[in-house]
């Protein structure tokens, strides 16, 4: 990215402040060329598998949210994105809307994640705790965690992020399965699931806007979060197969 352009993206999202460093994201892989029939069909059952779960989530009825949501708040993003953001739950438009992060919390996230060269059209997948909102907005219930965050867990089967990065309190301690307060889980590398796969956690968009003091200090987590994903491809090479 030119530094021009991420100077703005910064400005965009309150940091005025930036070291300069060479552009770390390795792209997720473009979809391959028609290659051997066991790959299309390997392919062609993931995307199945995916859209099995979509229409799964859509129709959910597991809690009561369902009588009072307007959809099913899927995920949206490539589905061979190497990023995985997860926040809480959907709000008003993002109700009305399907789509995760719409509103002004997700504009400044999308400033925040296209300062570290992510772009949901491009190469992060995003997705919630919950898929329906809860009224007013308010925190999710456990009852209602525990009914939804299989989805969850079955889209991180799915997609095999590289790296997910946790915005917010409830995002935090629902993925890692604690009471650690945010400021603890931040700078850090937790792990999730079967595949361990590492855990970044920082302040959710919405406290930013409310605290922009703050956004230096998700400035940092961001950055944290680049350098944990630059190594891991080091390590693996980069690029999916
Ligand atoms: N806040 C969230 O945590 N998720 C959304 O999708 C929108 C706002």
């Amino acid at each position: 990215m030119r530094t021009q352009r991420r100077l703005e993206y910064l400005k965009a999202i309150g940091v005025d402040l930036w070291v300069p460093r060479a552009p770390v994201h390795a792209p997720a892989a473009a979809a391959p060329a028609a290659g051997a029939p066991a790959v299309r069909e390997g392919e062609a059952s993931l995307e199945a598998r995916w859209e099995a779960l979509r229409a799964e989530v859509l129709h959910c009825q597991r809690c009561p949210l369902h009588l009072t949501r307007t959809q099913g708040v899927f995920g949206v993003g490539p589905r061979r994105s190497d990023w995985l953001v997860v926040g809480e739950a959907p709000g008003a438009e993002e109700d009305r809307r399907g789509e995760p992060f719409v509103g002004q919390a997700g504009q400044l996230l999308d400033a925040m994640l296209r300062a570290i060269g992510l772009d949901r059209r491009q190469n992060v997948y995003i997705a919630n705790i919950l898929k329906s909102r809860p009224p007013g907005n308010r925190d999710p219930r456990p009852e209602e965690v525990a009914a939804c965050l299989p989805y969850l867990k079955r889209q991180i089967e799915l997609l095999q992020p590289k790296l997910i990065l946790a915005v917010g309190r409830i995002a935090a301690q629902n993925l890692l399965g604690t009471d650690s307060p945010l400021g603890r889980l931040r700078g850090q590398v937790h792990y999730f699931g079967e595949l361990n796969t590492p855990v970044v956690v920082t302040y959710h968009p919405a406290y930013l806007l409310r605290t922009p003091a703050d956004k230096r200090k998700a400035w940092e987590d961001l950055k944290f979060a680049r350098n944990v994903f630059q190594q891991l491809t080091q390590v693996t090479d980069g690029h999916r197969p």
